[in-house]
């Protein structure tokens, strides 16, 4: 059996939840009908008890896997609803990951690169005004025309990056109450840049309650994205929990769910290091309900607001109630769930770049949800998914961002 895989399934039984190995699966089938992939292909080879097959050839059984079994594998958008329904507690997400780790070939040359963007600070804040140009410049219209941007497969990618902010966040806010204590924000690698009102949202409404917010420079991206594409993201893991753990504060937040699932499950080699790292890791919006303080209104609205569960919100940090009761906190407004919360809306991470025919299709369905719900506004704790649902006629939004605006 593989080390690595070894390694995992000592460290859970020794500190975390128990982990089958993936032989173990029952084909029991109930986590069939839960598979977005399932819903869109309705054929076995798409659901989640044949992929768990596929992963025991390559973890437990040291078998090859055909190209066919490798393609259903890779269809899969990650979004771990199975786990929510398997009898056996099936950790799909880590058996994915560690699956995917040994057959992934080494990444082609744009891959590389966006990887590399991921990990690097400073190569980000050169490439950003260079995008900023490219923005303002009008050549979208035109290489969106000629088909340039999809033949390299950069068309999906092009659309997510809205207009980023240049600069850097400050390093400190204050508290605008009675300071009560201090957090650290958690902001990772692109969201300084591309999802800039969101971190501003979550500072006015922690400085309002009475928390000074730290935003260390050295934090940067969780590794979601390295980690689920077969790519190492020991580094990224290491230097967070670091960076972190060195600062005196009541709590480090974090703002997007798909970044915090990630957080949630760091495991470090330094174990104590790790747990301390956990054990201050709050999702902003229990924090927020927590200390909450008793006089501190939020001014009325009228809106319709249809919420968006993502994935990582419902399926890993299983919080996707605080929303609500922090959105509560807005007296008259009106606050329905989207309709099939528990269907991956196909953003998925990279997925929708990888695979923007699968990820289009799910997005339909999702869409069509939205149409439904006939909301004024659409709410998504997930910046990803955020931006891959909105369209002219939709605008989904953080949750914080409509919060802070209702400040007195
Ligand atoms: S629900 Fe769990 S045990 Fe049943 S088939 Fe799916 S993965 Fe296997
Ligand atoms: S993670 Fe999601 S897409 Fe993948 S097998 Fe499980 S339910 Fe299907």
């Amino acid at each position: 059996m593989d080390m690595e895989y070894d390694q995992a399934v000592d460290a859970s039984e020794q500190t975390g939840p128990y982990i089958p190995e993936a032989g173990e699966c029952m084909r029991c089938g109930q986590c069939v009908s839960s598979c977005p992939t399932f819903r869109l292909f309705q054929i076995d080879e798409e659901t989640p008890r044949r992929r768990i097959r596929t992963i025991s050839k390559v973890l437990v059984e040291n078998l090859p896997i055909s190209d066919d079994e490798r393609h259903h594998l890779d269809n899969c958008t990650q979004c771990r609803a199975c786990e929510t329904v398997c009898p056996s507690r099936m950790a799909y997400g880590q058996l994915f990951d560690l699956a995917r780790a040994q057959f992934q070939a080494e990444p082609g040359s744009l891959a590389k690169l966006a990887f590399k963007l991921i990990e690097n600070k400073s190569w980000r804040r050169r490439l950003m005004p260079l995008l900023a140009i490219y923005l303002k410049s009008g050549l979208q219209k035109p290489l969106r025309r000629i088909g340039l941007l999809k033949k390299l497969g950069l068309a999906e990618a092009e659309a997510l990056v809205g207009n980023p902010a240049l600069q850097a966040l400050a390093t400190s806010y204050s508290a605008r109450a009675a300071m009560r204590g201090r957090v650290a924000l958690f902001t990772g690698c692109i969201a300084e840049h591309f999802d800039r009102d969101t971190l501003l949202a979550a500072i006015k409404l922690l400085n309002a309650i009475g928390y000074e917010v730290l935003v260390p420079p050295q934090q940067g991206c969780c590794g979601a994205i390295h980690q689920h594409n077969g790519q190492s993201a020991v580094g990224l893991i290491n230097n967070n929990i670091a960076v972190f753990n060195a600062l005196d504060v009541d709590a480090v937040l974090h703002t997007a769910s798909g970044c915090g699932a990630m957080l949630s499950e760091y495991q470090a080699d330094d174990d104590a290091a790790a747990e301390l790292f956990k054990q201050r890791l709050q999702d902003i919006y229990d924090f927020l309900l927590k200390h909450w303080p008793d006089d501190l209104q939020l001014m009325d609205s009228t809106l319709n607001v249809a919420v968006h569960e993502p994935c990582s919100q419902r399926n890993i940090l299983k919080n996707q109630q605080s929303v609500y009761a922090l959105l509560q906190k807005i007296s008259t407004i009106s606050i329905t769930p989207l309709a099939d919360n528990q269907v991956c809306c196909g953003a998925g991470g990279s997925y929708m770049l990888t695979h923007p025919d699968n990820s289009g299709q799910l997005r339909e369905l999702k869409r069509q949800a939205i149409g439904a719900a006939q909301a004024d506004l659409v709410v998504s704790s997930n910046f990803g998914c955020a931006v891959f649902l909105s369209s002219d006629s939709v605008r989904v939004a953080h949750p914080l961002i409509l919060l802070a605006g209702q400040l007195q």
